[in-house]
């Protein structure tokens, strides 16, 4: 499942998964999990060179119950610090940088193993998972996504996060490598009108008809 951020992939994918008793992997959480530890590293994350030289460093381990995803680096538990701003705002620099989609596309890829899986995520059915049984595209209008983050998070305005993400949007899909964009014979769905009951039903018809 690929989209923008705010397009509903994190509750829909992981309600998917429940529904279905499959594991869920959010690889969002990954990135921000490095950027993360280039921050605490005192590394330049604009430094495209100086990130790709510390990218094999960190240990990286993702846990898939969708009632209770984990994220660590180094045996630390970072699941509260990637949600910070500082994070946010350095991600889409670090995930640009080929060294560490590399070797996230490797971990990830190893993670899936023969699959039964909800993976979400920019790439996920264009690069690291092609082959995937289905394979959606989810969006929302500018404005839903920026409502839903806010709702989300605390000490921020609908237009901040507006404009937040209309930055991230465009550095994750004109970056070089792997950038955001519908995988062929995705199913894109507009969750725009949609209750996050009615996006988890649709995806679920769509999984019964294609599996
Ligand atoms: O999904 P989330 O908003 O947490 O992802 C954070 C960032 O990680 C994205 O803005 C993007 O830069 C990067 N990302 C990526 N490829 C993925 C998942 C996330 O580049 N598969």
């Amino acid at each position: 499942m690929d989209g923008p951020s705010g397009s509903g992939k994190s509750s829909v994918s992981r309600g998917v998964a429940r529904a279905l008793g499959l594991r869920y992997l959010d690889t969002g959480a990954m990135y921000r999990a490095m950027t993360w530890w280039m921050l605490e590293q005192g590394v330049d994350v604009a430094d495209h060179d100086a990130v790709a030289t510390r990218a094999a460093e960190p240990e990286i381990v993702s846990g898939t119950d969708p009632d209770g995803p984990t994220i660590h680096i180094d045996g630390v538990d970072v699941a509260g610090p990637i949600r910070e701003a500082a994070v946010t705002g350095a991600v889409s620099h670090v995930a640009a940088v080929p060294e560490v989609r590399s070797r996230l596309v490797a971990l990830q890829r190893r993670i899936i193993g023969e699959g039964d899986i909800v993976v979400e995520g920019r790439d996920i059915g264009t690069v690291v998972a092609p082959d995937a049984a289905v394979k959606l595209y989810l969006t929302a209008s500018a404005e839903a996504r920026a409502l839903r983050r806010t709702a989300e998070l605390n000490g921020t305005t609908v237009a901040a996060q507006q404009a937040d993400m209309a930055r991230r949007d465009t550095l994750d899909s004109t970056r070089k490598t792997d950038p955001l964009s519908m995988a062929a014979g995705a199913v894109e769905l507009d969750t725009t009108p949609l209750t996050l009951q009615e996006v988890i039903d649709t995806v679920l018809s769509v999984v019964k008809e294609r599996t």
